[in-house]
């Protein structure tokens, strides 16, 4: 699949991941919008949040413990997380991501 957050959980595109498990990836946003603007990703292609099934309500669990586990680890004074859902939004990857930003 021709998709950029796939290409780069498989490693066939480079990234400066931070943090990864079997399920989800997170590496630093390539533009970022804060002194910390990671992207936790699932390793799973879903295009976006309007496309979550049932099966995945786990895997969303997953990321946003992602963020937690690397708030802690950075210590992060408070941080955002955020998802875009559809071109009005501002989603311009359709591959589901949180941004989470700090400082
Ligand atoms: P969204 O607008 O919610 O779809 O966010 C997509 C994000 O992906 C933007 O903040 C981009 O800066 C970021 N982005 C695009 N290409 C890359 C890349 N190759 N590596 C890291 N981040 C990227
Ligand atoms: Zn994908």
């Amino acid at each position: 699949m021709d998709c950029l957050f796939c290409k780069i959980a498989n490693k066939k595109t480079p990234a400066e991941i931070v943090y990864e498990n079997d399920k989800v990836v997170v590496f630093k946003d390539i533009h970022p919008k804060a002194s910390i603007h990671l992207l936790i990703v699932p390793k799973k292609h879903i295009t976006s949040v309007d496309h979550l099934e049932l099966q995945d309500k786990e895997l969303v669990g997953e990321l946003i413990l992602a963020a937690q586990k690397i708030a802690k680890e950075k210590k992060l004074n408070g941080y955002k997380l955020i998802i875009n859902v559809g071109r009005p939004a501002g989603q311009v990857i359709d591959h589901l991501h949180l941004h989470l930003l700090a400082g």
